[in-house]
């Protein structure tokens, strides 16, 4: 059988870890002429998207918006608490983890990094005797990558704040939660989180441009406390403004907050429990396939604990060059667009070809986890990459329930 026609015309799935899915009602949201930025329904509109992102948060405390991607939300959390010679305690489970320390470096700071290499979860005894040995309180805060977008390694928040508290440490507790908010589960106050970073164009299903920083009250005194802040950084203004261009720092991103508006009415109107719910369903439905695939040929599912699995992206090792083969293959032959591994392997490498990533986060449902699902089982056939059978069976019981 010819197997070079391709099936690529008709709706393509960008199935990669961020930018997600944009719902078709957030773009024709977005689809409108420029609003007034001085009153009238723009205005109300921020005021009312404030307490819905406070609700997916689930915080009760501040919250700031910037006009940037995630780095951009890196580097805001970060000029608002951190000054230049403070050091900041890093437990990296991958790429995300060593960015953050590195943004923290490009404002001064020095980066205590505890690497846990490409695969595992946080070891809390290792963070607990580095917060031990800070005995003068050199650490400022703790960043901790709730989601590490490019392992797939979901860690453990609330331990990491338990922690903290039986040794005594002072430290912000600082969680980027830019991967997993809107998918795996959340709790900024209960889990004692002092500031949160995020994105819009993960979970939140917004294209990029737009990101989020929450505060409670001991960040704020922190950032009382700072020598000085950076005017275009400083969450004073923008959580609490006195003019409304203060929000922003400036002109307001108009389009992203018609989207925005309309993104955090699904999420509502679906409920943060049931999105949980359905990106853990469907999490656990790819995962079905990957061990299926994996009983024969490379394939395997880059974090071996289902307990520490992201619920919104999910890292595979295949072997170079079946990682870029497949990803090429379902993207010209299915019109599915899978993500690239990052950070596993140096670019250049030739192990770089091994590896890749799903995106599932967000607006994603059981049909295209299914369409994924058999595209990518289509492409291990289509190119003989050896697997083992029955992953889209595995898959379809865990989305029928049984
Ligand atoms: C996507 C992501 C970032 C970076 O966001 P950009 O929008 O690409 O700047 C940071 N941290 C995590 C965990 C992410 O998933």
């Amino acid at each position: 059988m010819k197997n070079d026609l391709t099936l690529s015309q008709g709706r393509d799935y960008l199935a990669i870890p961020g930018p997600s899915v944009i719902p078709d009602a957030v773009l024709q949201a977005m689809h409108r002429a420029a609003p007034n930025i001085y009153a009238g329904e723009l205005v109300d509109l921020t005021h009312s998207v404030i307490p819905d992102l406070r609700r997916v948060a689930r915080t009760r405390h501040n919250a700031a918006i910037y006009i940037s991607n995630g780095h951009g939300a890196w580097e805001a959390a970060l000029s608002n608490v951190i000054a230049p010679g403070d050091t900041v305690l890093v437990p990296a489970t991958g790429r995300f983890g060593h960015g953050w320390a590195d943004m923290a470096e490009g404002i001064g700071a020095t980066a205590q990094i505890i690497d846990f290499g490409k695969s595992e979860p946080w070891d809390l005894d290792q963070i607990a005797d580095a917060l031990k040995a800070d005995v003068a309180h050199q650490i400022k805060a703790v960043l901790a990558v709730h989601v590490d977008t490019s392992s797939s390694v979901l860690n453990d928040i609330p331990a990491l704040r338990r922690v903290m508290d039986e040794v005594g440490h002072p430290a912000l507790l600082m969680a980027d939660c830019i991967a997993s908010l809107g998918c795996d589960r959340f709790e900024m106050d209960d889990w004692g989180v002092d500031v949160m970073v995020t994105g819009c164009q993960k979970g939140l299903m917004v294209p990029p441009g737009m990101s989020f920083v929450f505060f409670n009250d001991k960040a704020a005194a922190v950032r009382d406390g700072m020598p000085r802040v950076s005017r275009y950084w400083d969450w004073v203004p923008r959580a609490n403004p006195e003019e409304y261009y203060q929000h922003f720092g400036g002109t307001a991103p108009t389009h992203h907050l018609y989207g925005l508006r309309t993104a955090l009415d699904m999420i509502h109107a679906e409920g943060m429990d049931h999105v949980w719910a359905r990106h853990d369903r469907l999490a656990r439905a790819i995962w079905a396939a990957c061990d299926a695939w994996g009983q024969e040929g490379p394939l395997a599912l880059n974090v071996a604990d289902p307990a520490f699995r992201s619920r919104a992206v999910t890292s595979l090792r295949i072997g170079s060059p079946h990682g870029t083969a497949l990803r090429d293959w379902v993207s010209s032959h299915l019109g599915l667009t899978l993500g690239i591994g990052l950070g596993m392997a140096p670019p250049g490498d030739p192990a770089w070809h091994g590896f890749f990533r799903l995106g599932h986060m967000g607006h994603v449902n059981g049909q295209m986890i299914l369409g994924m699902l058999g595209g990518i089982e289509a492409g291990l056939k289509a190119l003989d990459i050896p697997h083992g059978k029955g992953g889209l069976e595995a898959a379809t019981s865990v989305i029928a329930g049984k």
